[in-house]
This record gives C-alpha cells, sequence and structure tokens, in this order.
C-alpha cells in the first residue's frame, strides 16, 4: 500500500539533522587513557600504539570468518580488516530489530549510507561516510572540484590495535561504533530520546559473513520529561511518539554489505514509466550545464543463457516469508510474490521470482531477517492498517540489492472494510461477517503482490485506470479478458463499479 521511499527517509533524516546536533554532545569513551594530561609519576599510560598480533587477539579469542576476521576477546570485539578491502564501498543499512513498546516495529530502518574504511597516518583507520549527490568520471579534471566540494565525512576513527600477519591485515577495536550515540547510525532521534548510555549498552553478536557483516546491539536511550505545559511534537503513525520519559532499551541491527565491485550498468528514468529512481548530478559530462541523471531502480536480472529466448536468471529475486506469519496465511503470501514470474516471462526470463518460508531458528540458527543478504516479508504485530514495501539500492547505480517488506497485523481489517464495502453488493461471501479464509487469503495475496510491486522498482500507477471506459469495466465478457483495472500498481483493488445487474 503506502510505499516508503528510501530517498524520501533519507532526507527526512537529513534535514532533522541540524537540530538535533546540538543535543548530540555525549562524550565519545576513550579507547585508551589520554596520555600526558595528568599522568601520575611512575606511571605509563597504555600506549596508542599497535601492540603484537598475539597480544591484541590472545589464544582466548573466538574467530568467526568472513569478509573481515571478528575475534571476540572477553567483552571486546575487533576486525581484522583485510588491506584488500579498504577503499572499497559498503552499504550500511541500520535497523531497529526489537523495539519497546509505542516505536514502532522490530524490522524498521532507520537509514541507509554507503561506507568505506580508509588507512589514515599515523596508524588510524577510519570509517567515511560516501555521498553520491554529485559526481564525476574520475578521469576527467573536473573530478577533482567534485571531491573537493564533498569531502568525505568522518564517522569514526579507530587505532589499529595490531598488525595482522604479514602486515596483510588490521585490527580494530569497534565496540564503540555499535554502543555509542553516532548520529548517523543512532536510533535517538526515531525514539525521540534525550540520550544514550554507553553503560547500559553492551554488542549482542557480530556474524561475518562472505559478502556482508551483520552486527546486533543492545542499546539503552533515556528521554527527560518535558517540562509541564511544553507543547508536545506529534507522534509519526508508522514509528510512534517514541519512548516514555525515563530509559527504553532496543535492540538495533546493522548490516554492512559490500556493493558490487562491478557495478552494474544504470538505465535512464523515462517519466512515461513510474519507476522509483535514484539522481545525481554528473559534472563530467558535456552538456553546457551541470546536467541531473535520473536512474530507475531495478533488481539485476541476467540471463543464464544469454541467447535463450527465455531463460532463468543467474540469480532469481527470492523472497522469505517471515517464520512469524501465520501458518494460514503463508500460501497465499508466497503466490502474491510468485504471481510477478508471469511479467518476468513476458521480458524472457523463466522462475526469475520466488518465495520461500524463512528458516526457524532450528533448522538455520545463523539466518537473520535483519541480514542484508535476505528480502523478507515481515509480519508485524500492529494494529496498523497497513502494508509497506520499501527497497535498498546501488546509490551509484540503483541496483536493487534487498528488501523487507512490512506487513502489519491490521492490514486485514482494512481489507476486509474495503471489500465489504466495495464488493458487497456482488459477492454474497462478503454479506455475513466474518468472511471465509479463503477469500481474505485471496485479498492478503493481493496485498503482497502490489507491495513486491514496489519492491520491484515501481511506484503506484493512479493514472492507468482512466483509460478503461466505465461501461467496459460494468461489461463482464470484457472484464474477463481485460481485468477491471489495468495495473495492480493502483488502489482500484475491487470492481466496484460493476453492478449486481451486470
Ligand atoms: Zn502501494
Amino acid at each position: 500500500m503506502r510505499r516508503t521511499p528510501t530517498l524520501a527517509l533519507t532526507l527526512c533524516l537529513l534535514l532533522m539533522a541540524p537540530a538535533f546536533v546540538l543535543i548530540a554532545q555525549d562524550p565519545m569513551p576513550q579507547e585508551t587513557p589520554p596520555a600526558a594530561a595528568g599522568a601520575r609519576p611512575g606511571f605509563t599510560p597504555p600506549s596508542n600504539d599497535p601492540q603484537p598480533y598475539e597480544k591484541v587477539i590472545t589464544k582466548d579469542a573466538k574467530t568467526k570468518s568472513g569478509l573481515f576476521k571478528v575475534h571476540q576477546v572477553k567483552d571486546k570485539f575487533y576486525y581484522e580488516i583485510p588491506k584488500s578491502e579498504l577503499g572499497k564501498e559498503y552499504l550500511w543499512v541500520t535497523q531497529i530489530a526489537r523495539t519497546t513498546l509505542g516505536v514502532g516495529y522490530g524490522g524498521q530502518a532507520l537509514g541507509r549510507r554507503v561506507v568505506r574504511w580508509e588507512m589514515g597516518d599515523n596508524n588510524k583507520i577510519y570509517l567515511r561516510n560516501i555521498n553520491y549527490s554529485v559526481v564525476a568520471d574520475p578521469k576527467l579534471p573536473i573530478a577533482q572540484a567534485v571531491e573537493a566540494s564533498n569531502n568525505d565525512t568522518i564517522l569514526m576513527a579507530f587505532n589499529v590495535a595490531a598488525w595482522g600477519p604479514n602486515n596483510e591485515t588490521a585490527v580494530i577495536e569497534v565496540g564503540r561504533l555499535f554502543t555509542t550515540d553516532i548520529f548517523e547510525f543512532s536510533a535517538r532521534q526515531r525514539l525521540n530520546a534525550t540520550t544514550m548510555d554507553p553503560t547500559r549498552s553492551f554488542i549482542e553478536r557480530i556474524s561475518p559473513y562472505p559478502q556482508n557483516i551483520e552486527a546486533e546491539a543492545s542499546q539503552t536511550y533515556t528521554r527527560i520529561a518535558p517540562p509541564a505545559g511544553a507543547p508536545q511534537a506529534p507522534g509519526n503513525p508508522f514509528t510512534g511518539a517514541g519512548i516514555n520519559p525515563g530509559s527504553a532499551t532496543v535492540v538495533v541491527h546493522f548490516s554492512m554489505v559490500k556493493l558490487p565491485e562491478n557495478p552494474m550498468m544504470p538505465r535512464l528514468f523515462d517519466e512515461r514509466v513510474g519507476y522509483f529512481s535514484i539522481n545525481n548530478f554528473d559534472y563530467g559530462r558535456d552538456e553546457h550545464r551541470a546536467q541531473q541523471r535520473t536512474y530507475i531502480t531495478r533488481w539485476r536480472l541476467e540471463k543464464k543463457d544469454p541467447n535463450a529466448e527465455m531463460s532463468e536468471p543467474v540469480k532469481p529475486i527470492v523472497y522469505y516469508i517471515d517464520a512469524a506469519t501465520p501458518v494460514k496465511w503463508r500460501p497465499f503470501m508466497i503466490k502474491g510474490v510468485e504471481k510477478w514470474q508471469k511479467a518476468f516471462e513476458a521480458a524472457g526470463f523463466k522462475n526469475a521470482i520466488i518465495a520461500k518460508m524463512a528458516p526457524t531458528k532450528k533448522e538455520d540458527p545463523d539466518f537473520s531477517p535483519e541480514d542484508a543478504r535476505y528480502s523478507v516479508i515481515r509480519w508485524l504485530p500492529s494494529t496498523i492498517e497497513n502494508a509497506s514495501g520499501p527497497h535498498v539500492s546501488d546509490p551509484r547505480t540503483g541496483e536493487i540489492l534487498e528488501s523487507d517488506i512490512q506487513f502489519y497485523h491490521n492490514i486485514m481489517n482494512l481489507q476486509r472494510s474495503w471489500y465489504f464495502l466495495q464488493a458487497g453488493a456482488l459477492d454474497k461471501r462478503v454479506q455475513k461477517l466474518p468472511m471465509p479464509d479463503d477469500l481474505m487469503g485471496t485479498l492478503i495475496e493481493y496485498v503482497a503482490a502490489h507491495e513486491v510491486g514496489h519492491t520491484l522498482g515501481f511506484q503506484h500507477n493512479m493514472k492507468a485506470s482512466s483509460n478503461y471506459p466505465q461501461d467496459k469495466v460494468r461489461d463482464r465478457n470484457w472484464v474477463h479478458k481485460m481485468g477491471h483495472t489495468p495495473t495492480l500498481m493502483d488502489y482500484s483493488r475491487f470492481n466496484y463499479v460493476a453492478q449486481p445487474e451486470d
């Protein structure tokens, strides 16, 4: 139903930024006590210099391998970053995985950005935020000016704790990254909290995979009660009004996914086709003005057999149905996703889009719906009468990398009311409530297909239905062939134009 465009969300967070800067002044805990100042005689403060590897990654370390090695030594977590990964680009997605009452639902995104790990002088590693709103071909002279006007923000600086074997890796302690308030990753604005308390925040787990690292941290936020009589900021219906005055602990999930090293060829947006899009100003082009380039967001489907008229894709689009979904609705959710197969067949792809049940904790303890490698249709225990289909795309090319659709429990109530009102005169099944489950299932299937449509890159299309003449929509044979609406990306769910006598 309603969509949550990635861009709009990001803009919203950016615009809110200045108002929050003033209260973003939590002191950063020091990695090591500052040297010199106040040093006691005879006391040598620990050095910031890299230590021998074995002294940092001791034999007690629990190590997991993946994109980077992740070591846990007691309560400390270390990333061992291969030098070959420095300078590469990653998408960083922050989500609230478990929240508190009144502040949205688990699985809602907080923000998305492109980041890069970079070597600094004096044994430092920087995590930088990369902005793609202005670009230029790096081979052109103007690229220098574009870079100079758009310096990449350092989100956090780390001391190299040790150099790895053969000097090929840098080991850094990453605790602060997940347990202190970094404006760009923080849930504070969403929670409407005043501060975050690092002493009541800790890392739950960090799991590296070949293409991504998933981290989860419990973070405790505090909100100071507004003075009596002060105006209250209105709450967002989807995210709530924020936490109550006092403290709240939430679980925040951080996904860091490697962006494709071989970026997809972008496709220019054409306003006649309603795709979601990304844009940037490309100063490297030959036109006599700064050219804004707009690209559509789309999945990267490539034929296994490029010469075949019909081929399976190299990598199909896979949606997992949340294990929290009520059992009786699951088959309808799967059907709603796979309804799109027909459209892809017209484009020469077989089995382009597939739905599967998400594994249970027992089947795959490593599966996490927040894992950015997986697109998941989440079922949320909420009285909100809606569903939304946002997606995450590569800001360089528009390639859709992942999507998590949100199904709020009470979407069923909305479906029931709409169907009752719009089709009640035509369909006996709804003339007595509750309506049968198979009918509700069909309505859920329709919503699933519509939301998947958004995550395939389509905006709403409320115009196309104006091409269907009213008398045709009342003509049984015509509707049988053409349907009552040309697109399921409209809100014209049910044929309420047809009358009982038609
Ligand atoms: Zn919609």
